[in-house]
């Protein structure tokens, strides 16, 4: 029974975990200590708090429990891609990627067990949608592959994205606090320019944060600027048509006069045409953007076949010829299912 009740002691604000201390008659500043603990270093149990009295540690394990996460099963790619199979403390699953590169390690991180999307091309909308990631669940992601970097790289992390199981803007009070905490130096002190949020493109969420006014990197995964394509593909689409998911991106510039990052798939007889690279050009240039040409990663589902490196071109040409920013983004972690889309495959 005294299990059951236990508090999970990172839904605490510091605030509340100050008055708990008072209320035990304890001295307020040891909630900051705590409090340093669970975020800034990481603590996984109350043993690792060494400037609290043991008979401190015993009082808070009476009351509350940590719940870290567990990396259960780690799998590295031929190309140094790590894939971490996280256990969260109900027992469910989601993944996060190590992703190194020359100049870069990039975190990708989950924000939801599942997806409730349904976008036709990504292995994770097979999964339904379970639950939302806690704060903490998305910290830890972080901290894992932070540790990772350090101990199989001997290199910082420089970079996180948003972009692994999960809709990020439909779990937003979770992902900004998760957020907050990456970027507080009482966190882990890491430059908001360095965190990029990917969407499906959540209208009304994508207003929020301009309202909101905050801060990080906005990705917005297209893979068509024509509305029955991307209805075809992409369900979020019927609710929401390109036009309404342009004038929430205006709405976003207007408001931080940032670059907003188009992610797009090209894939035989879906969006290959000259057409459809017209139609993306004419969308990039609503507001200040580039784009991100990214590989398709099977998930085995023959409607779905990547468009040949010549319509790749094609597609360059057109946009660069307008002066937006296009990269062609070979995907890293194929082996070990790891690639965006790829995650809860098999
Ligand atoms: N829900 C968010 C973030 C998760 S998906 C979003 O939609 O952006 C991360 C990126 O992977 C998105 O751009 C998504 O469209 C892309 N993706 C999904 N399945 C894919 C696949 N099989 N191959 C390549 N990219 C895929």
């Amino acid at each position: 029974m005294v299990e059951t009740t236990k508090r999970d002691i990172r839904k605490l604000k510091l605030d509340e975990l100050k008055q708990f201390f008072v209320e035990q008659g304890e001295k307020p500043f040891r909630a900051q200590q705590v409090h340093e603990w669970l975020w800034h270093k990481s603590a996984k149990d109350f043993d690792q708090m060494s400037n609290l009295s043991l008979p401190v540690r015993d009082m808070l394990k009476t009351h509350f429990t940590i719940n870290h996460i567990k990396v259960d099963k780690m799998q590295r790619s031929a190309d140094g891609t790590i894939k971490n199979a996280v256990m969260l403390h109900d027992g469910l699953i989601v993944e996060s990627v190590l992703i190194p590169t020359e100049k870069r390690i990039t975190a990708c991180v989950s924000s939801q067990v599942g997806c409730s999307l349904a976008c036709k091309f990504c292995a994770t909308a097979r999964l339904k949608r379970m639950r939302n990631l806690n704060p903490d669940e998305i910290y830890d992601q972080v901290v894992a592959i932070k540790e990772q970097a350090e101990l199989y790289f001997n290199r910082p992390l420089t970079n996180i994205v948003f972009m692994g199981m999960g809709e990020p803007l439909l779990n937003y009070n979770n992902v900004l606090e998760a957020i907050h905490k990456i970027t507080d130096q009482k966190g882990l002190g890491m430059a908001w320019k360095r965190i990029t949020v990917s969407t499906v493109g959540v209208a009304k969420m994508i207003r929020k944060i301009a309202d909101d006014q905050v801060k990080f990197n906005l990705a917005v995964s297209l893979h068509s600027a024509i509305d029955s394509t991307r209805s075809s593909i992409m369900p979020i689409n019927d609710s929401t048509p390109l036009e309404e998911l342009a004038d929430a991106l205006r709405h976003w510039y207007q408001k931080t006069k940032r670059k907003v990052t188009y992610e797009y798939v090209v894939w035989k007889g879906i969006n290959d045409t000259k057409a459809d690279a017209m139609a993306l050009l004419k969308f990039a240039k609503i507001i200040p953007s580039k784009v991100n040409l990214i590989e398709y990663n099977n998930i085995d589902d023959p409607a779905f076949q990547q468009a040949a490196p010549e319509v790749l071109r094609m597609y360059q040409e057109t946009l660069e010829a307008e002066g937006i920013t296009t990269r062609i983004r070979i995907s890293r972690g194929k082996d070990i299912d790891a690639a965006c889309g790829q995650l809860a495959n098999k």
